[in-house]
């Protein structure tokens, strides 16, 4: 195992894709297998030191960056990388927690298999995605990493472990007991959340009757290091369709991206998406150099689709895509469709070259921005996009929108040109968050916590919830090991 106190070799664990700065680390540790994360733990513990989970340092709310001062040690997992395991009887992969997501991808593909969460940055980690229970394009259809996970092994604070299989530890009522492979026996009660039955990655599952596996998804980093996960795989599709198709008017945009959200949901339909995104005419400006086709006159933006192919309706699903989208004034001769990979990666090279541009565009103009994470119920939607577009257009920031409209969820982002837009994109960041609560949402759909939206958790939840997180946390991690100043404010 490696273990580095050298200042240069800490550096690069100080900061993750938010950009969140100023922690401090006094060492990181490198374990490669669940022995020595047991031996980094017990090390920790004797001497006093709090430790920092950190998986591929993609996450967008600072939870793998140590906070500021006495930021203790850093538990890299990216080198558990025991051989991958792909179990074609079964249908699933076994990954340990250093894997990232492109190359589990691979694996997969190599036996015709397929993993449908795909948070939009492929080099995450297995335990980063489960710990963030991270989604992307494919939630849509799919839902997040929760529902691939069959299994999942956890070093807790003590030193003991856990494994963790679906449908075996049963919470009953709101009360459990997880008994750890040494033998100890860990009981737990807590209340239930309000959580809203929508895309969600806001603070634990709690859940009345739950399975002890969602629990440790979308922990944060705070109940435990998750050494190694089982996913459940799905086959390849034989074929896909995928397009980018691009309006004049937004509100058509918004219409058909309705028609398209409730006509996938109908078994009886056709039309039944896999993917449904969204980019706004600011995020389309951003990429023009790189994808010269987009038309100049898009102005409403663009949706990215695809559905599985390969039967023998595939002439009537395509009539249905087009009879569709010429009814909502679509861009259909400007539009890009494609059922080769080559036009297939180009349509997900678009949808990932937004956000990498909004963060090379930060970077290169020594920017800083705030993004949105809300999702809300469908029928409250549209009011919560124009909310934001009149709050946009009520303040002199630059903003660029994309997302997973099809889950109701947008990334809207102020980008802010120096300190002084910083205190009026908060003010305006706080009234979208506060008008996403109202509309029955969440203050975050992916991205989880961590330590930037800590006050929006408490501000959705209440108090009274914090307290039954708490509770759990105290549980399995009395002393505050894991994770300091992740999901619980100080
Ligand atoms: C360009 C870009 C696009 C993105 N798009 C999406 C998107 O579409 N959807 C989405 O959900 N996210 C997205 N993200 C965010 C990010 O990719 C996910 O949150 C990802 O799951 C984080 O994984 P990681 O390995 O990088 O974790 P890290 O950033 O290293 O850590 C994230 C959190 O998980 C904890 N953690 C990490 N590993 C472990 C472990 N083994 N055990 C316990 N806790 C652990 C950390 O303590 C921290 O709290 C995007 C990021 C970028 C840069």
């Amino acid at each position: 195992m490696t273990v580095s106190r050298d200042p240069d070799a800490i550096h690069p664990f100080l900061r993750d894709a938010s950009n969140l700065a100023g922690g401090a680390a006094e060492a990181v540790w490198l374990p490669q297998t669940e022995q020595e994360v047991i031996q980094v733990i017990e090390t920790a513990r004797q001497q006093g030191k709090q430790l920092t989970i950190s998986g591929g340092k993609t996450g967008l709310v600072g939870g793998a960056v140590p906070t500021e001062g006495e930021g203790g040690w850093i538990l890299s997992t990216e080198r558990i990388r025991p051989a991958l395991l792909v179990d074609e009887a079964s249908t699933t992969i076994t990954a340990g927690a250093g894997w990232r997501l492109f190359e589990l991808r691979e694996a997969a593909a190599s036996h015709q298999l397929f993993l449908p969460p795909d948070p939009t940055e492929p080099t995450c980690t297995v335990g980063g995605m489960v710990a963030t229970n991270a989604s992307g394009a494919h939630t849509f259809r799919y839902g997040a990493t929760r529902q691939w996970v069959q299994q999942l092994c956890v070093v807790l604070a003590s030193g003991q472990r856990l494994r963790l299989n679906r449908g075996e530890v049963i919470a009953n009522g709101t009360t459990a007991q997880l008994r750890t492979l040494e033998g100890s026996t860990i009981k737990l009660t807590f209340s239930e959340l309000p959580i809203p039955s929508i895309k969600n990655a806001s603070g634990y599952f709690l859940k009345s009757g739950m399975d002890l596996v969602d629990l440790f998804i979308g922990m944060e980093g705070t109940l435990g290091v998750v050494t190694e996960v089982t996913f459940r795989l799905i086959p390849t599709p034989n074929a896909l369709l995928g397009g980018v198709i691009f309006f004049r008017s937004l509100e058509q945009l918004l219409r058909c991206a309705s028609d398209i959200r409730s006509r996938s949901r109908n078994p009886n339909d056709w039309l039944n998406a896999n993917i449904l995104e969204f980019a706004d005419w600011n995020a389309l400006q951003l990429v023009r150099e790189k994808f010269p086709a987009i038309p100049g006159d898009a102005f409403g933006g663009a949706i990215w689709i695809e559905q599985d192919l390969g039967s023998n309706a595939d002439a009537q699903i395509l009539e249905e895509w087009m009879e569709l989208f010429q009814r909502h004034e679509a861009m259909i001769e400007e539009s890009w469709f494609g059922e080769r990979e080559q036009e297939l990666v180009r349509m997900r090279g678009l949808r990932h070259a937004i956000p990498s541009s909004v963060y090379e565009f930060l970077t290169a103009h020594g920017q800083t921005k705030i993004g949105t994470d809300m999702a809300v119920p469908e029928d409250n939607f549209e009011e919560l996009y124009n909310y934001y577009r009149q709050q946009f257009a009520d303040s002199e920031l630059a903003t660029v929108t994309y997302g997973h409209v099809g889950d109701c969820h947008l990334h809207a982002n102020m980008l802010l040109g120096g300190n002084h837009q910083l205190a009026h994109a908060k003010l305006v960041y706080d009234r979208l968050v506060a008008k996403a609560i109202t509309l029955g949402g969440t203050v975050s759909a992916e991205h989880g916590i961590g330590k930037l939206k800590r006050g929006y958790l408490r501000q959705m939840l209440g108090t009274q919830a914090i307290e039954s997180m708490r509770q759990v946390k105290q549980a399995l991690d009395p002393d505050g090991l894991f994770g300091a100043g992740t999901l619980f404010e100080e």
